[in-house]
């Protein structure tokens, strides 16, 4: 039976390190870093994420200020506030939620962020930072699981790592953290040919992909660390049934409850091949708020 790498411990961990930078910043007599959120429109999945960010803010002493727009906002309205903020001396780190409502440019509102305040790590000045291996401030989802695996002690130097996904935000970055640390990386996608081959050369695999149960435990190297990145909702009773053979309380939970969330990895079988697995939810879910909170600080003690 695997280790549970539990994301949630760490996650805690990580924002314990982020409170105490805060204390010495307070303590050395300077203001607790700033935080803005920008949340354009109504999306129900980004109103909770905003909630929890400003939640896990008030918790390490990091000040979150909120701009809520409506969802008509026209782009150089949008634009203005972000160079507002870009201006303002009370702010160390701007992040504008995604997505955006449509008719406005996410990359534009992205690339308008100063990227000392960047602290989403999606500016292509800290983008092209990271990919030559230079300080910056670096996407949270994988800078945090980087964070999970030091933790926890996983090798990475001369290993084989496969990321599944090449998205901006996990994939991209994720491989470059890695390639960083001398793992052996192989990004995979939806094109690669032989998927489950190319997987199960893996000692670590990372997916990160947003399809439910994709990796099968036939898929993994026994022995492997396996990262979950996905995050998904699973709604149909026969697909539920077919990635949850081995796990019978997410099964119970689909029918009773109409839904459940689950990985991209067939958690039960992977608990069963694997040495290591983070879980869904209670794995990368709550790290990646964790990194955020880590970035406003560096931000804010200019850092990097
Ligand atoms: P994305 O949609 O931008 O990218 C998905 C990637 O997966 C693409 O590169 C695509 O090529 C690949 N892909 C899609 N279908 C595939 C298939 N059948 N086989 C192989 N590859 C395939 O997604 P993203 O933003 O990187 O997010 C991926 C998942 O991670 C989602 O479930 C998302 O909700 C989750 N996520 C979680 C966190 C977190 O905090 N834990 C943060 C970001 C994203």
């Amino acid at each position: 039976m695997a280790t549970i790498l539990d994301g949630k411990a760490h996650a805690d961990r990580m924002l314990e390190t982020v409170r105490q930078g805060v204390e010495v910043r307070l303590a050395k007599g300077l203001r607790a870093p700033g935080l803005a959120v920008v949340l354009v429109g109504e999306d129900p999945a980004s109103q909770v994420y905003v909630r929890n960010k400003s939640a896990a803010c008030a918790k390490v002493g990091i000040t979150s200020i909120e701009h809520r727009l409506p969802a008509d906002t026209a782009q150089a309205d949008l634009d203005a506030l972000i160079d507002r903020l870009n201006a303002d001396s009370g702010v160390d780190g701007i992040l504008v939620q995604l997505p955006l409502p449509q008719g406005l440019d996410s990359k534009r509102a992205l690339h308008r962020i100063s990227p000392a305040k960047d602290v989403d790590g999606f500016h292509p000045v800290n983008q092209g930072l990271l990919l030559e291996g230079l300080p910056g401030l670096r996407p949270c989802t994988p800078s945090a699981c980087m964070s999970l695996l030091a933790h926890h002690g996983v090798e990475l130097k001369g290993i084989r790592a496969v990321v599944l996904g090449r998205s901006e935000i996990v994939g991209k970055p994720m491989a470059l953290m890695l390639l960083e640390q001398h793992a052996t990386v192989t990004i995979a996608h939806s094109r690669t040919k032989d998927l489950a081959g190319i997987c199960r050369e893996a000692d670590l695999l990372v997916a990160a992909v947003g399809r439910p149960g994709l990796v099968e435990g036939s898929w993994i190297k026994p022995g492997a660390v396996v990262v979950d990145v996905g995050i998904n909702r699973v709604e149909d009773e026969i697909l539920g049934g077919r990635i949850f053979a081995q796990e019978p309380k997410k099964l119970d939970t689909l029918r009773t409850k109409g839904g459940v969330l689950c990985g991209d990895v067939r958690y039960g079988e992977a608990m069963a091949v694997a040495s290591a697995v983070t879980p869904v939810p209670g794995g990368v879910g709550p790290l990646t708020i964790a990194g955020l909170l880590t970035n406003a600080l560096a931000a804010a003690n200019r850092e990097v």
